[in-house]
């Protein structure tokens, strides 16, 4: 439509006629066909500025569609933010990119693309707290690091106290924080109210607001923009991102070794597998044979009509449960909780979002008049201690990154980094070393839902 309007414009003017040649040349480039083996183009001032005097039509693909081999060295199974970040750790750090990423929806369609990017690093137990801080570490120059905008926002990440164990609770957290060198600090109530001027802290309500613990490098980031950008950043180096490809089997030897994978592609020969399928992962692991310690739920979030800039961090209360933020777009991102049974369907119960928003307005009123525009739910991989697994399995070849729960966007580049490591090496990193699957039948849990009960 835009070419034909620049071909009648073409007429009477013939400066016109020359974009009109530059657009089909572009269109030509952008063949998946002939853009295969191109390198990547980088981001820059100059390009930006070449682009907006082009009309932003030369930008091209991001990455490939690439048909799968026959065989890989390393096979992912799940295209979310983790198994895209796994595969482009693996060609970064180690070197190895003969690496397929199988994913059976579009990247990032998973929880990848329906959390509320709360990006924190405040756990409690010292496992916890390096695994996070690790990815924080990451975050923080994640962008340039791809080459990719993702939005990383270190707006502040405020988690309220109603009562003397929440008090409690969270002086312990700031604490044990600061003895591993991770920023949170104590604020009271009114330091609360100044560093979120919309909150609500009169002492007549239900739940009233009796300090908070804050993390200010903590804060949010675009969720798509970051499965793009580690697809992107893995793809130039040579990774394979294979979409609409769900693996439907695990084979496995006579030794009982896992070999590779059944999908609705073919069958492909992996010399190792991490399975990173998130709500999905006890189907896997399944089809090997592994019993995993994961249950699945929907949980959802909403977003309200768009806004002028009115909030300025991230505010979490687990005695209310809510937890919001404000989007660049202007909407309100709201979390709601888990449903009470487990499910596949990615979509929850309607009483759950409404007692959330009940939870929003106590405790920032002017908000009781918005409009709430859309809400959706993704399923979620809970352990029994709240802790994700990522290491070993007991089938040799076959390695599992799962079990983030609510709350594994934050770790996204840091559980990608070490997850490389264990399939790099065959042996854990340090940092997830405690991490197994395992703990479960050892009894060394990392018990972060006793510690906290906070859900993202
Ligand atoms: C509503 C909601 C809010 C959340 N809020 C936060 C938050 O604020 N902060 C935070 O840190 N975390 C949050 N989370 C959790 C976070 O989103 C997840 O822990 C994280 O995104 C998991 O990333 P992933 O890459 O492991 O999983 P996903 O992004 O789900 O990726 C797994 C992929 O595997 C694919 N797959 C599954 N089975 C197969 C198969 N058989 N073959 C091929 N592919 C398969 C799926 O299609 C999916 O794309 C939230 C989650 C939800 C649902």
């Amino acid at each position: 439509m835009k070419d034909r309007s620049l071909l009648r414009r073409a007429v009477a003017k013939p400066q016109i006629a020359v974009a009109v040649g530059q657009a089909c040349r572009r269109t030509q480039r952008h063949d998946p066909a002939v853009l295969r083996g191109r390198p990547m183009r980088r981001f820059s001032l100059a390009s930006l500025l070449k682009e907006a005097v082009d009309g932003h039509q030369g930008w091209g693909r991001q990455w490939r569609a690439p048909d799968p081999k026959p065989a890989y060295d390393v096979v992912i199974v799940g295209g979310g933010g983790h198994g895209l970040a796994t595969a482009y750790y693996l060609a970064t750090v180690h070197g190895i990119t003969n690496v397929a990423v199988l994913e059976k929806g579009w990247i990032g369609g998973g929880n990848t693309g329906r959390n509320t990017t709360i990006i924190r690093s405040n756990y409690l137990y010292d496992e916890s707290a390096h695994l996070y801080e690790h990815a924080l570490k990451l975050w923080e120059g994640l962008s340039q690091e791809l080459n990719y905008n993702v939005m990383f926002s270190q707006r502040g990440v405020l988690m309220l106290a109603h009562n003397a164990h929440d008090v409690q609770s969270f002086k312990r957290h700031v604490y044990a924080n600061r003895l591993n060198g991770i920023d949170n600090e104590w604020l009271s109530a009114e330091e609360c109210k100044a560093f979120c001027p919309p909150l609500d802290i009169s002492p007549d309500v239900r739940y009233p607001v009796v300090g908070g613990a804050l993390q200010r490098r903590a804060g949010t980031a675009r969720h798509d923009a970051v499965a793009w950008g580690y697809a992107r950043g893995a793809d130039a180096r040579g990774v394979d991102i294979i979409q609409n490809c769900e693996v439907t089997g695990v084979r496995r030897d006579a030794s009982g070794a896992a070999t590779g994978v059944e999908t609705t592609r073919g069958f492909i020969r992996a010399g190792r597998i991490g399975v990173v399928a998130a709500g999905n992962t006890s189907r896997v692991m399944a089809m090997a044979d592994v019993r995993m310690p994961l249950e699945s739920y929907p949980l959802q979030a909403l977003v309200s009509e768009p806004v002028k800039p009115v909030f300025p961090c991230v505010v979490m209360s687990n005695a209310v449960h809510a937890y919001i933020s404000q989007s660049d777009k202007g909407e309100l991102v709201i979390g709601a909780g888990t449903d009470q049974y487990t499910s596949y369907s990615q979509q929850g119960g309607l009483h759950i979002t409404t007692h959330t928003l009940d939870a929003i307005c106590e405790i920032f009123p002017q908000f009781t008049r918005m409009r709430m525009l859309r809400s959706w739910g993704g399923i979620v991989d809970v352990t029994p201690d709240r802790s994700p697994i990522i290491g070993r399995t007991p089938v040799d070849n076959l390695f599992v990154n799962c079990g983030w729960g609510t709350g594994g966007f934050k770790a996204t580049p840091g559980s990608g980094h070490v997850f490389a490591h264990t399939l790099a090496t065959g042996q854990p990193h340090p940092i997830n070393a405690p991490f197994t699957l395992d703990r479960f039948r050892t009894g060394r849990l990392i018990d972060e839902a006793a510690a906290a009960a906070v859900a993202h």
